[in-house]
C-alpha cells in the first residue's frame, strides 16, 4: 500500500496537494509539520502537512517529498481548522492563508533572498561546514538566493541549515530592516554626587574660574534646582542660553552626570512593583457586568466613551484569565498603537506580554511563534495587529478587540481578505474562549448584534476621573468666509482658541482628512489639472518637494511652471491637505513648534512612533494630521482639537460615510481634555446642521445608530445584507467592459439576489489597469454557503472562457 501526505503549498492555490512518502516518513510526519516539496519545473517549496492517508490522487502522479523539515508540528490543529475556515468564508485559496499566516522565515523557497547581518561578531569555529560555506560566500557578495546556496553546497536540502543561521542571527531575509526602535529617552543632568555637598561649592567654582560659559551653566543649574524637579538638558540649555557643547564639557569634567528617564504617558514608573489598579465605580460596574454576561454570552461589546478607562477594564479581565492559566490575544487596529499599550500592559504583567506584528523582524516573529508553541509563560498575553490571529494558540481564554470599529481590521489586498474582528470571534469559539469588543464608537454591525441579543452589551457613559466630555463648538464656514473672518483655512475662532491654548502651555491637535480632497494644481486659463499617466486620478501637489505625485502608483514629476495644455503660467493650487495646513500654521504661529502626521511623514519603520513620542515629550505644540490621529491615542496635555473641514468626510461615496464620519470626529474629539481640565473641540463646516455633525456635537451615538440603521435597511446594506464585491481588472478597456458584463449577467441569472454593477469605481484605472466592480447583496437570513458556492462556480466558468481568462478577478466577502 503506498503512503501519502496531503499538503498546503504557500501559493495562491485553492487545493491541497498529495505527495508520496515512505512508510517510515508516513509514521514520522504529523499534521502541522513542514515538508519541503518539489512543485512546478524545478522549484522547492515549504509545504505544510495537514493529513496522512493512503488515497492515491486520481488526476496526477504523486511526486515524492523532498525532505521533512520539522521534528514536531509547528502549526497546531486549531490553526489548520481556522485557516480552512478563513479560506472558505472569505473565498480565497488555502495557500493564500498559509502564506500570510506564517512568518516568511518559516516558509523559505528557492526565490527567497538572504544576506548576512551587519555588525555582529561571528565565531567561525562554531559554524558547521555547510554553515561556513554559506558564510564564506556571503563575504564575496552581499546577498544570495536560496537557489545559489543549493549550488554552493551542492545539495538540495538547504532549508534546515539556512534556518539555523537565521536563528543564530547570522543571516537575515532580504525584506528585513535593521533598525530597531527604542522609545525616546529624555536626557537629564544632575550635579555629580561629589559636588552636591554645599561645602564643595567653592572648590567647584574654583575649577570653573577660567571657563565662563561653564560657570554660567552651573549657576543656571542651581537656579533651576531650587524647584527640586529633574532638570532636562534642553531646559538647562534654554535657561542658561547656552549650548549642548558646554553641557558635554561639564559632563566630561565629571561635574555633571547625565541620566535618562523613559517618557511614557503612563505615570506608573514611580512605583512599578507596588502598582495596584483601583477601578472607579463605573469601571467596576462594567467589569462585573461583563463577567456576568460572559456566563451566557461568549461575545460582549464594551461601549465606553473616549477616556472612560476601557484599557484598565481589559487589564482586570486579563488578570482573571491568567489566573486560570489561559492565553489572551489583544488585537489592535494599528501597530503604531502598540508602543503605548505595551508600556501600559508590561507595567502590570511584566514579561508575560509578547508583541507580534508584521513590521517586526522575522526572528522576533519566529520567536513569538515558538513561545506560543511551547505554551511559554512569556507569551501568555499577545498584543498584535490583525495577523496575530494566525499564531499557534493552544489555550486561548480571551480575545480583546480594541477599537473594534476600525476598518483596518479588514484586510483589503492581497487575499485573504479577512476581517480580523470576525475571524477572531470564530477562533475564540473554537477555543471556547470569550471575546470582548471595545469601542467608544462601535460599528453599526456590532451594535446591531448587541441589539438583536447575539452579543452582550456593557456601556460606560462617563470618563475616568469624572473628566467632562469635551465641549464642541461648530464654526459655520460659509458665514465666516462671507464675513471675511478667515485667514487661509483658519476661522478667527479657531485661531483665538489655538492662541489661548498655546499661552497656557497646552497642546493642540488639528485634523484634516485628506481623503478624496487632495491639493491639485489647476490651470486658471484652460482648467486643466495634471493627471497621472498610469492611473485615473489627478496628481497631488506636494509643496515641500515641489512635486506632483500619484498616491496610487507612486509616480512623481516636478511641479510644472506652465500648463502642459495651453502653456499658460497662471497655475493655482486647489484643495488643501495637511501640508498646506502646516504651512499656514507656521505663518500664523511662527514661534510654535508644529508637527505633521500623515502617510508622508510616517513612512519609515518607526515614523509614527517618533512623531507620537515628540508630541508626548511636548517637543511639538501643534500636531496636524490625518485619520491616523483618530486611533485611541492618549495624550494628557491636549486641550484643543480642531477639525479643519468636516464636509469632505461626509460626502465620500460610500454607504459607511456617515458612520465613519461620526466615528472619526468623535474619536479625534476624544483626544481632547483627557486629564482634569475640560477639553475643547472646534469643528469647521459648511453644514453645521447636518444630522451627523449634530450627533457628534451632542455625543449621541444612539441617534447616529438609529438613523444609519434605517438607511441600511432601505438601501440593502449591512447589517441587513451581506456584501460580496467582485473586482475585475484588465489593461484593455473594451475587453474588461465586455467580460464584466458577461460575469454580471451570469451572476444575475443564477442568483435570485440583487446584483449591482458592473460599475467603474471612483478611481477606475490604476497602473494602467482598468477596474470594474460587481456587488452581490445577500439578505441576512439566507444561508451564505450556498450563494458562495454558486458564485465560485460562476467565477470558475468565467476563467474557462478563453477571451476572458486574462481578466483578473478578486473576491471580497463582507466588503
Ligand atoms: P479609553 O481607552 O476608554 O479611551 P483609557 O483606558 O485610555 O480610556 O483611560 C483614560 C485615562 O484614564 C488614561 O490616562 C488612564 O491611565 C486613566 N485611567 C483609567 N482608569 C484608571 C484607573 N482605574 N486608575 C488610574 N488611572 C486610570
Ligand atoms: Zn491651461
Ligand atoms: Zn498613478
Amino acid at each position: 500500500m503506498p503512503h501519502f501526505v496531503e499538503v498546503i503549498l504557500p501559493l495562491s492555490l485553492a487545493k491541497t496537494f498529495t505527495y508520496s512518502v515512505s512508510k517510515t516518513e508516513y509514521d514520522y510526519i504529523k499534521p502541522g509539520m513542514r515538508v519541503a516539496v518539489p512543485f512546478g519545473k524545478s522549484k522547492i517549496y515549504t509545504a505544510l502537512a495537514i493529513e496522512l492517508h493512503q488515497n492515491e490522487p486520481q488526476l496526477y502522479d504523486a511526486k515524492e517529498i523532498h525532505q521533512i523539515l520539522d521534528e514536531a508540528p509547528i502549526v497546531n490543529e486549531f490553526q489548520i481548522a481556522h485557516w480552512q475556515w478563513i479560506a472558505s468564508y472569505y473565498m480565497c485559496a488555502i495557500g493564500d492563508v498559509y502564506r500570510s499566516a506564517m512568518p516568511s522565515a518559516l516558509i523559505l523557497e528557492n526565490e527567497t533572498i538572504i544576506s548576512q547581518k551587519q555588525d555582529i561578531f561571528i565565531d567561525e569555529s562554531q559554524l558547521s561546514d555547510d554553515e561556513f560555506l554559506i558564510y564564506q560566500a556571503l563575504q564575496q557578495t552581499s546577498s544570495l538566493k536560496i537557489e545559489n546556496i543549493i549550488s554552493i553546497l551542492n545539495k538540495k536540502n538547504v532549508f534546515p541549515v539556512i534556518q539555523q543561521l537565521l536563528q543564530k542571527g547570522i543571516l537575515q531575509l532580504q525584506e528585513e530592516m535593521n533598525e530597531t526602535y527604542k522609545p525616546k529617552l529624555i536626557r537629564y543632568v544632575r550635579l555629580h554626587a561629589e559636588f552636591q555637598n554645599p561645602d564643595n561649592l567653592n572648590a567647584l567654582l574654583e575649577i570653573l574660574k577660567s571657563a565662563a560659559k561653564q560657570k554660567d551653566l552651573v549657576l543656571a543649574y542651581f537656579q533651576l534646582n531650587s524647584a527640586r524637579k529633574p532638570i532636562t538638558v534642553k531646559q538647562l540649555i534654554e535657561t542658561a542660553n547656552s549650548s549642548a557643547t558646554v553641557v558635554k564639557a561639564l559632563i566630561e569634567k565629571g561635574i555633571f552626570e547625565e541620566y535618562h528617564i523613559q517618557h511614557d504617558r503612563v505615570n506608573f514608573d514611580e512605583n512599578l512593583q507596588e502598582m495596584t489598579l483601583e477601578l472607579s465605580n463605573a469601571q467596576q460596574l462594567a467589569f462585573d457586568e461583563i463577567n456576568y454576561n460572559f456566563e451566557v454570552k461568549d461575545v460582549n461589546l464594551l461601549h465606553g466613551v473616549t477616556s472612560s478607562g476601557k484599557t484598565e477594564i481589559y487589564i482586570k479581565l486579563i488578570e482573571t484569565i491568567l489566573e486560570k492559566g489561559k492565553q489572551v490575544l489583544y488585537l489592535l487596529p494599528e501597530i503604531a498603537l502598540t508602543t503605548q499599550l505595551v508600556s501600559r500592559l508590561t507595567a502590570y504583567f511584566g514579561n508575560k506580554v509578547a508583541v507580534f506584528h508584521s513590521k517586526y523582524s522575522n526572528n522576533e516573529r519566529v520567536e513569538v511563534w515558538k513561545q506560543l508553541l511551547e505554551n511559554s509563560p512569556k507569551a501568555q498575553i499577545v498584543i498584535g495587529a490583525r495577523s496575530a490571529l494566525f499564531l499557534p494558540f493552544s489555550n486561548l481564554g480571551l480575545v480583546i478587540v480594541d477599537e473594534e470599529h476600525e476598518q483596518t481590521f479588514k484586510q483589503v489586498d492581497p487575499a485573504p481578505r479577512y476581517h480580523a474582528r470576525d475571524a477572531a470571534i470564530v477562533l475564540a469559539n473554537s477555543h471556547k474562549a470569550k471575546v470582548l469588543l471595545g469601542s467608544a464608537t462601535p460599528s453599526i454591525e456590532t451594535y446591531y448584534n448587541t441589539q438583536s441579543g447575539k452579543y452582550g452589551l456593557v456601556e460606560i457613559f462617563e470618563r475616568f476621573g469624572k473628566v467632562q466630555m469635551p465641549e464642541i463648538h461648530l464654526v459655520d464656514l460659509k458665514d465666516k468666509y462671507f464675513r471675511k473672518k478667515m485667514s487661509g483655512h483658519f476661522s478667527d475662532e479657531l485661531i483665538e482658541s489655538i492662541r489661548e491654548a498655546l499661552s497656557l502651555g497646552e497642546q493642540i491637535i488639528l485634523f484634516q482628512n485628506r481623503r478624496g480632497y487632495s491639493p491639485v494644481v489647476e490651470c486658471m486659463t484652460c482648467g486643466h489639472v495634471p493627471q497621472c499617466a498610469q492611473c485615473d486620478v489627478s496628481l497631488t501637489y506636494h509643496k515641500h518637494k515641489n512635486q506632483l505625485r500619484c498616491h496610487y502608483c507612486g509616480y512623481s514629476m516636478a511641479n510644472p511652471t506652465n500648463c502642459h495644455v495651453c502653456s499658460s503660467v497662471d497655475l493655482t493650487t486647489k484643495g488643501f491637505g495637511t501640508e498646506q495646513i502646516q504651512q499656514e500654521l507656521i505663518a500664523l504661529f511662527p514661534n510654535s513648534k508644529i508637527g505633521r502626521m500623515d502617510q508622508d511623514t510616517t513612512r519609515g519603520k518607526f515614523g509614527f512612533e517618533k512623531i507620537i513620542d515628540s508630541f508626548k515629550n511636548r517637543e511639538i505644540d501643534i500636531l496636524v494630521g490625518t485619520q491616523m490621529l483618530a486611533k485611541g491615542l492618549d495624550f494628557d496635555n491636549v486641550s484643543l482639537v480642531g477639525i479643519m473641514n468636516a464636509d469632505n468626510m461626509l460626502y465620500h461615496p460610500d454607504f459607511r460615510a456617515f458612520e465613519r464620519s461620526f466615528q472619526m470626529m468623535t474619536q479625534v474629539s476624544g483626544r481632547s481634555g483627557r486629564s482634569e481640565k475640560r477639553g475643547k473641540v472646534i469643528i469647521q463646516t459648511y453644514n453645521p446642521n447636518h444630522n451627523t455633525i449634530q450627533q457628534v456635537t451632542q455625543n449621541d451615538y444612539s441617534a447616529m445608530y438609529k438613523e444609519q440603521l434605517y438607511d441600511r435597511q432601505i438601501y440593502k446594506y449591512p447589517p441587513y445584507f451581506r456584501l460580496i464585491k467582485v473586482t475585475l481588472k484588465h489593461r484593455d478597456y473594451e475587453k474588461l467592459k465586455e467580460g464584466s458584463m458577461w460575469l454580471y449577467q451570469v451572476l444575475q441569472q443564477n442568483l435570485a439576489l440583487p446584483v449591482l454593477g458592473p460599475e467603474e469605481p471612483p478611481v477606475s484605472r490604476i497602473r494602467n489597469e482598468y477596474i470594474r466592480t460587481i456587488m452581490i447583496k445577500i439578505p441576512q437570513n439566507l444561508p451564505l454557503t450556498g450563494t458562495k458556492k454558486t458564485v465560485q462556480k460562476i467565477l470558475d466558468s468565467f476563467d474557462m472562457v478563453s477571451q476572458y481568462r486574462a481578466i483578473k478577478t478578486a473576491v471580497n466577502v463582507d466588503f
